[in-house]
């Protein structure tokens, strides 16, 4: 069987039409593509679903990646149901006898119920459909199951026993419910399966069918799906986790399972359908917890047929192909600084604590009118870290910035605005009640988000967490980042250097990158061109770092040992991507570790690990995806660029204009030194005057 390339799990859903801000009761669209996950879509109707499933059925196609796209209903009814209905046993009957009567508004207002009726009336008694909205609408669905005899026609299907599915898809209210969806989801997929290259599983033959729409339920995960709530907190929606859960666990379920699921059916899949992997329940969710390597060794792969690869598009693959591979650790605050956040953090304690004054001054209740006003001061003072005692009615106290309020004071006012003498304090209003105080938990309430899943920790977010009182975070361990030249011209600075010979640039230069990005860099030192050696060196790295940067060696020709090493390992891709400065990318796994292969150029292997690699790094280190800012600035320069390539030119700005250096050789080293950062130009052919806009993006754009 051939894999598929991507995975769709759809949470379909019978209400009407759902907020624009991503909530429940939605449909959410889990999306796992070469085993890496995409955040989950959120559609607000059916009809926004179903346009977003068709587009990417055919992108997908179009990019010959196989699909398995699955929906979280029942795709059959139990035996006998369809031909009583339709007067054939063919389920797709069924399906386009629903298509045929089910209407659905952008509005998500269908006519689910009154379909119900008229399927009702076909039957003797009362039923098969029952439970509704409003007890007094729609009389030929009783709302309640009592009296249903489920003689001919089975309440549930064969593998909704197998699956220990709670609900028949004949209960149309009352959780959990599916009896719904499924009127609602059988004329999307009626039409869905007239799309170019689908096939239904299991009711026709999907074995190589680009696209299988297939059946699968949330339930098999549950106790996944509860986990991952607990870890996440109270802003996760189920709904949303439930999805992409699913989704990476159907892509990482073994072929072998797959296969098994997919083909070893009893007779009644036939006609009731069949829950994808219901026998698989526990390996689906042990999935779901440990996927088993994050990557996938194909994880580079380019669609066929693209020659130049455009920058954008090369980017949008790493960023979809990538995932994180560092574990977490839990560390004190005194360690946190620079690490990853691994789980979202929440405030242990409020900020500010206790309502509290902001300013040196008076404090009392109440606000005052307009006019003059006169209050007895009571002894002693509120200072920061002060026990508040208690202020009597019309009284006031002194007190210091950051003092916490003393009970009957809510308002103060400032010692500049007032006059104290002989125990009282004169002072002419208006203050307005509550002036120059902090609402206790105004910045931040007991169990607000104070940090995000990803989130870089710097000094402020060390402030943040210190004063929510959360003393220890769960990040992730810094990503482990080799790097490793390759060339027989290549000497070490500090070792002699005959004629022919060049010093080694890049390593250094590499490695000060990545101490930037903020990960931790590995000297893997420098090869020569020897394959033996370089397949040696990276045998080694595999054990011991998490990603290795190599320079030189990645085209395409006789000396290029890392691209044809990679190539050999069956798993390497030589990206070309039109890009200048840059020569072919060669990106590969060697042992489960992602190999980033530079070009040897040092002012290329620059700019594509500017580019590429930092985006890519951040990733896998957990960061997430981060692109650099760019500013619009006069250029200080003329150029008449050639169409087809994104250029980058190394700049520095002066007198407000960006200045490029002024030589593109990509051996000038020197210009990535003169320069504070790279002017982008895009791809079309372009004629730059002084002063037109440019894109000047800083080196510090790119953390560095
Ligand atoms: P290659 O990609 O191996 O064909 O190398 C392209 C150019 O980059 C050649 O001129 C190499 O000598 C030069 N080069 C390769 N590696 C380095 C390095 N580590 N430091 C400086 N120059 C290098
Ligand atoms: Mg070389």
């Amino acid at each position: 069987m051939t894999p598929f390339d991507t995975v769709l799990v759809a949470d379909w859903s019978a209400a009407r039409r759902a907020p624009a801000k991503p909530s429940k009761d939605a449909i959410w669209l889990g999306i796992t593509r070469h085993g890496v996950s995409l955040d989950p879509v959120y559609c607000r109707s059916r009809l926004e679903a179903e346009a977003w499933i068709t587009d990417l059925i055919r992108e997908e196609t179009g990019a010959g990646r196989r699909l398995l796209a699955t929906f979280d209903f029942p795709f059959g009814y139990p035996a006998g149901f369809a031909r009583h209905v339709t007067g054939s046993d063919d389920p797709f009957a069924l399906w386009d006898w629903f298509a045929d009567h089910i209407t659905d508004a952008p509005d998500g207002s269908n006519n689910r119920f009154e379909v119900a009726e008229k399927l009702n009336a076909l039957f003797d008694g009362p039923g098969p459909f029952w439970g509704k909205l409003h007890k007094d609408q729609w009389p030929g669905v009783p709302y309640r199951k009592e009296g249903i005899r489920f003689d001919r026609i089975a309440e549930k299907r064969a593998c909704d026993s197998v699956a220990r599915a709670a609900s028949s898809c004949f209960q149309l209210a009352f959780p959990p419910t599916v009896g719904g969806q499924v009127m609602m989801g059988l004329p999307m997929l009626s039409r869905l399966r007239r799309v170019q290259g689908v096939r239904v599983w299991p009711f026709e033959d999907w074995t190589e069918a680009p696209v299988v729409l297939a059946e699968i339920w949330p339930g098999l995960i549950e106790p996944a799906v509860k986990a991952a709530m607990a870890d996440l907190g109270p802003g996760a929606i189920r709904d949303r986790e439930q999805v992409r859960l699913l989704a990476q666990a159907l892509a990482h379920l073994p072929a072998a399972d797959l296969h098994a699921a997919m083909t070893d059916l009893p007779d009644e899949a036939r006609e009731e359908a069949w829950i994808l992997a219901a026998e698989h329940r526990d390996t689906l969710t042990t999935l779901t917890r440990h996927p088993p390597s994050p990557l996938r060794n194909d994880c580079f792969a380019l669609p066929p047929g693209v020659h130049w690869t455009p920058v954008a598009e090369a980017l949008d693959l790493l960023r979809a192909r990538l995932a994180p591979v560092t574990k977490a650790e839990t560390v004190g605050l005194a360690d946190a600084l620079g690490r990853i956040s691994a789980a979202a953090v929440n405030a242990a304690r409020a900020n500010p604590p206790l309502p509290n004054t902001a300013v040196d001054g008076y404090g009392f209740a109440g606000g005052r009118d307009a006019g003059a006003h006169q209050m007895p001061l009571v002894h002693g003072r509120a200072a920061a870290g002060d026990a508040p005692g208690a202020v009597p009615d019309g009284h006031a106290i002194r007190v210091l910035t950051g003092a916490a309020l003393p009970e009957g004071v809510d308002t103060v006012i400032l010692q500049e605005d007032v006059v104290v003498d002989n125990g009282t304090v004169r002072f002419s209003g208006p203050v307005k009640s509550g002036a120059n105080t902090r609402r206790a938990g105004e910045d931040r309430k007991i169990g607000d988000p104070v940090l995000a899943k990803g989130d870089r920790i710097g000094p402020a977010e060390l402030a943040l967490l210190a004063a929510t009182g959360v003393g220890a975070v769960q990040v992730r361990r810094p990503l482990r980042v080799g790097v490793l030249s390759t060339g027989d011209e290549l000497v070490q600075v500090g070792d002699q250097a005959s004629a022919g010979q060049i010093y080694d640039a890049n390593r250094p230069m590499l490695l000060g990158l990545i101490t930037q990005f903020g990960h931790q860099p590995v000297d893997l030192g420098a090869v020569a061109d020897d394959r033996a050696a370089l397949r040696a060196r990276l045998d080694g790295a595999a054990r011991t770092v998490d990603v290795v940067l190599t320079s030189g060696g990645a085209s395409a020709g006789d000396e290029d040992h890392v691209s044809a090493l990679l190539e050999e390992a069956g798993a390497m891709a030589l990206w070309r991507i039109a890009i200048k400065p840059g020569r072919p990318l060669a990106l590969g796994m060697w042992d489960g570790m992602p190999v980033f292969g530079l070009p040897g150029n040092p002012v290329a292997a620059m700019v594509c690990t500017l580019i590429f690699a930092r985006p890519a790094l951040g990733l896998l280190a957990g960061s997430g995806w981060s692109e650099p800012q760019g500013f619009t600035v006069p250029a200080g320069f003329a150029k008449n660029k050639k169409a087809g390539r994104r250029e980058y030119l190394r700049a520095r700005i002066q007198d407000g204009r960006a200045e490029v250096f002024a030589s593109e050789g990509s051996g000038r080293i020197s210009g990535l030194a003169w320069a504070e950062g790279l002017v982008e130009l895009a791809e079309p052919a372009l004629k730059i005057a002084p002063g037109d806009p440019v894109t000047f993006v800083p080196y510090g754009s790119f953390g560095i």
